[in-house]
């Protein structure tokens, strides 16, 4: 199960507006405070680098539509957005080749399996169904227009720039760590160029997919992206109109079923909101109209998802009224 520990939080409506600016700054706090001490979880090592993240480091920041920030601990400390980017480049593809053409590709269903199965693919005839999982992730990366993966590369790194409002960077170490160990994302490619899914070169695509994996970002930026899903597509700090409003509709349609691996289901139930994770213990969870919340904290559940992450996160969606499905505080607020 998630790890929300919301016993005795209230629960507030979902109102269609974010609380007054102090209350937010306040409930940040406290949704800090709670979740710090929580020492459960496993920082990930299967990607040699992320083993040396610090478990202690965590940070929360809340983006408001209107450019509002509320930050608390390590808010700025930059980590490898890892999965988290497959929500932004599944924007970037349905806003240059439209959903259909992504879902016909790609699909928009949760497998119900692990982020990186082979198994996934093979029972579905070739369809990755999922693109937040890294099969579909792969497919949806090779659907971003250029005549070069150098070229889709620049496109990618753009419209996540974009999305954050400010120049992402790669982390060379975590992108020559994934790249050196990879094999199995290879062998994804591969298998989806196998069934027709893939009409690229799909070891140069697999690379893009390495180095979009490896841009650096804080809960801070998180916030910001999300922010910028929440509102139509129009970045909160620099304005710009980063993808179409149908486009923001669309991802967080998909990140509601797909953002947090397995417990995909259980986040939706116990946060009623859209959201991804990733491994290096970042999420990004989305308030459409109101904003988005950032959070980064390396220890991860089973599945895969920040455990500190979850709790601020849980505690945040009661205490700013964000649950899309809440829409009456009348009885016991269980
Ligand atoms: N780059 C990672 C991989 O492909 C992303 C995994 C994740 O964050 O779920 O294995």
């Amino acid at each position: 199960m998630l790890e929300t520990d919301t016993e005795g939080v209230p629960q507030r409506v979902a109102t269609g507006r974010m609380p007054a600016w102090d209350e937010v700054e306040e409930w940040v706090a406290l949704a800090y405070e709670r979740a710090r001490p929580v020492a459960a979880g496993t920082v990930a090592d299967y990607i040699p680098v992320l083993a040396e993240a610090d478990p202690e480091s965590f940070g929360v920041c809340v983006a408001e539509v209107d450019g509002s920030l509320h930050s608390a601990g390590d808010a700025q400390v930059l980590f490898s957005i890892q999965s988290i980017s497959k929500a932004f480049v599944y924007a970037l593809a349905c806003d240059a080749v439209g959903h259909e053409r992504v879902g016909d590709i790609v699909g928009v269903n949760n497998t119900g399996l692990p982020f990186n199965s082979v198994i996934a693919i093979e029972l579905n005839a070739g369809h990755p169904m999922n693109p937040m999982v890294n099969a579909g992730a792969i497919a949806t990366t090779a659907l971003v227009p250029g005549d070069t993966a150098e070229d889709t590369w620049s496109a990618v790194l753009a419209g996540l720039s974009g999305f954050a409002g400010r120049p992402l960077e790669l982390d060379e170490r975590v992108y020559a760590s994934e790249a050196a160990t990879n094999q199995r994302n290879q062998a994804i490619g591969r298998l989806l160029q196998s069934y027709g899914r893939l009409d690229r070169d799909p070891l140069e695509i697999v690379d893009v997919y390495t180095r979009q994996c490896s841009l650096l970002v804080s809960a801070h930026d998180l916030a910001v992206m999300g922010a910028t899903l929440a509102d139509g597509g129009v970045n909160p700090i620099t304005g710009q109109q980063v993808v179409s409003a149908d486009v923001c509709r669309d991802t967080l349609a998909v990140l509601a079923a797909n953002g947090l691996y397995e417990r995909s289901g259980e986040w939706l139930f116990e946060i009623g909101l859209p959201g991804k994770s990733g491994v290096s213990g970042g999420i990004v969870t989305v308030a459409p109209g109101k904003g988005a919340i950032g959070t980064f904290s390396p220890p991860l559940d089973s599945a895969g998802n920040s455990v500190r992450g979850q709790r601020a996160t849980a505690y945040l969606s009661r205490t700013l009224g964000l649950n899309i499905f809440a829409s009456d505080d009348r009885g016991s607020n269980a």
